[in-house]
């Protein structure tokens, strides 16, 4: 058998992140799935994956906050999996304030998390790529690394950052047989949008569905949320050889949010 191609998803325990995992997983990558959770949360996603997979899925649970970290986790993997050929830079979390009241620690845990571990994983798998000609990163960043709303001021800058991170790393790999691009999701049903559909709810005096669809109504023109298998498939195409002339982009795929 041909030895699998390597994928590691950050921020896999969940939401986007899990979707995409299961989608390679089910195309024959050995996944390598990331996040914070609790045990029953993680070895949950890790038995859906592995169902998919015919290979041993390994799971990392490093705090992307923290950079020596980062570099102990990808050393090792590199060290006991090879090159990872295919990395998604997916975890991110939300906080909803306005500038002006916006607290400190969570402004850094945003950047840290959305935005520099991104630098980091990417700044550490980058030699083995280029040393074996091929790679794909694919940076989950949101239609708010293109257009900006209100009381999501740590967000927006963390996924503007994230797509000049992606043209950056396109244009130092280009030619390499290495693309980088972003993918830029509108609202996609996971728990990282829960508190945001719940204060919906809580302010219109309606039910957490209807929070949900008055949510999409404001935004999202399609009045459908993203699904995370239709980003699964988006990832899985930018993978391909079909895609290799694709990079630098940052991709909508948002319901029409960010054509209006
Ligand atoms: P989610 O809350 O379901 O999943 C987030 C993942 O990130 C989890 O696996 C969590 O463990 C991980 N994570 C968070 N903080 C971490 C940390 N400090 N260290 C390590 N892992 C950490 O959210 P989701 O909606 O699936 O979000 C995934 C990505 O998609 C995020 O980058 C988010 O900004 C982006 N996105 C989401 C939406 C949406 O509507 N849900 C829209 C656009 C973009």
């Amino acid at each position: 058998m041909q030895t699998p191609q390597l994928a590691l998803i950050t921020g896999s325990t969940s939401g986007i992140g899990l979707g995409i995992a299961r989608v390679l997983a089910r195309d024959g990558y050995q996944v390598i799935l990331h996040g914070l959770g609790t045990h029953a949360q993680i070895e949950a996603a890790r038995a859906e994956v592995a169902a998919l997979s015919p290979h041993p899925v390994h799971y990392l649970g490093t705090d992307l906050a923290d950079v020596n970290a980062i570099e102990h986790a990808l050393s090792e993997t590199l060290a006991e999996c090879g090159p990872v050929s295919v990395l998604v830079n997916n975890a991110g979390l939300q906080h909803t304030a306005p500038i002006h009241e916006f607290p400190i620690d969570k402004y850094r845990q945003i950047i840290d998390v959305n935005l520099n571990a991104c630098f980091h994983t990417t700044r550490l798998l980058l030699p083995a790529m280029r040393a074996q000609g091929y790679g794909r990163i694919l940076n989950i960043a949101s239609v708010h690394g293109l257009v900006a709303s209100v009381n999501k001021v740590a967000y927006v800058m963390a996924k503007h950052g994230l797509i000049g991170l992606t043209k950056a790393t396109a244009l130092e790999n280009a030619g390499l047989g290495i693309t980088c691009n972003a993918i830029c999701p509108g609202w996609t049903h996971t728990p990282l949008i829960e508190a945001q559909i719940e204060a919906k709810a809580d302010a219109l005096g309606v039910d957490v569905a209807e929070g949900g669809r008055q949510l999409l109504a404001e935004k999202q023109p399609s009045q459908e949320f993203v699904t995370t298998e239709q980003l699964g498939e988006l990832v899985r195409f930018l993978c391909t050889d079909a895609a290799a002339q694709i990079t630098g982009a940052s991709l909508p795929i948002d319901g029409g949010w960010t054509a209006q």
